[in-house]
């Protein structure tokens, strides 16, 4: 059935990919691909020859009219972006809006998703909680942004870039405070060499982890989770005080 699918890969392990991902991979007309080299990878290994068209955020919107055109003209068109679920901290979300208001269909295969699951093996509470991705790089915003989350009685989780990481855990101290509980999820579902067993959960609170880790920075793909306040309101300090307790860290 022609429409735009939105196709769910491995974030790290190739074999985390859906029989039904595989059979659209293989019968659509064009996929588009964040990276076509990095993709070139995956449809290797599962002896996949559909054309790749290359769709990321820097030509996302001029490619647009162009696979509109060929969505209209009857076209299966997949979309991946470099791992997990399109549209998902990648590009995917305008492609579909605009299909949506061109009533052409969009079909999600479901696949991998790095915040599931960090989620589902955090050990966290997982009724309810606040996918926030990726922080502002301006500063800011960033702490306006965590003084919410800090607020929040949902487990709020983060997509943390590795150098990123120590300016991440020292305001997140900061503003949710040294006992709050925290999840680090790093490298899931990879297999490194020396990894035999793999590692890929640590936890502890906020405080642990700035001893453990501030130091000794992880490398590696992160999906950083913290728990949902359980008590009162927190106090969190002003955007001066902030400004004054990380002066070093801003001015970095
Ligand atoms: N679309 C993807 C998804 O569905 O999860 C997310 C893409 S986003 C550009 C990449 C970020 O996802 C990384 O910086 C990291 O925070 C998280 N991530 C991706 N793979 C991961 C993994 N194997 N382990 C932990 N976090 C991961």
């Amino acid at each position: 059935k022609p429409g735009l699918y939105l196709v769910g890969t491995p974030i790290g392990n190739l074999e985390d990919i859906t029989l039904r991902a595989l059979r659209v991979l293989k019968s659509a007309d064009v996929i588009l691909s964040e990276d076509t080299r990095h993709s070139g990878k995956l449809l290797r290994h599962y002896n996949i020859s559909t054309p790749l068209l290359s769709y990321h955020k820097f030509n996302e919107s001029q490619r647009e009219q162009r696979v509109l055109r060929r969505l209209k003209e009857g076209e299966i068109v997949v979309l991946i972006s470099d791992a997990g679920t399109p549209g998902i901290s990648d590009p995917g979300a305008e492609l579909a809006k605009l299909c949506v208001d061109e009533n052409i269909p969009v079909i999600p295969i479901p696949g991998p998703c790095a915040v599931v699951a960090a989620l589902s093996a955090s050990g966290l509470d997982t009724d309810e909680f606040t996918f926030v991705g990726f922080l502002s790089k301006h500063g800011p915003s960033r702490r306006e942004r965590l003084t919410a989350s800090a607020n929040e009685a949902r487990t709020q989780i983060f997509y943390v870039p590795p150098h990123k990481f120590s300016q991440f855990l020292e305001e997140s101290s900061l503003l949710f405070g040294d006992s709050r509980r925290c999840v680090m999820a790093r490298e899931m579902t990879k297999i490194h060499e020396e990894m035999r067993v793999p590692n890929q959960f640590w936890r502890g609170t906020l405080g642990e982890a700035k001893v453990r880790f501030l130091n000794q920075q992880p490398k590696g793909e992160m999906t950083l989770l913290i728990e949902g306040r359980t008590n009162c309101l927190v106090e969190t300090p002003s955007e001066d005080q902030l400004e004054h307790e990380l002066g070093e860290l801003i001015s970095r």
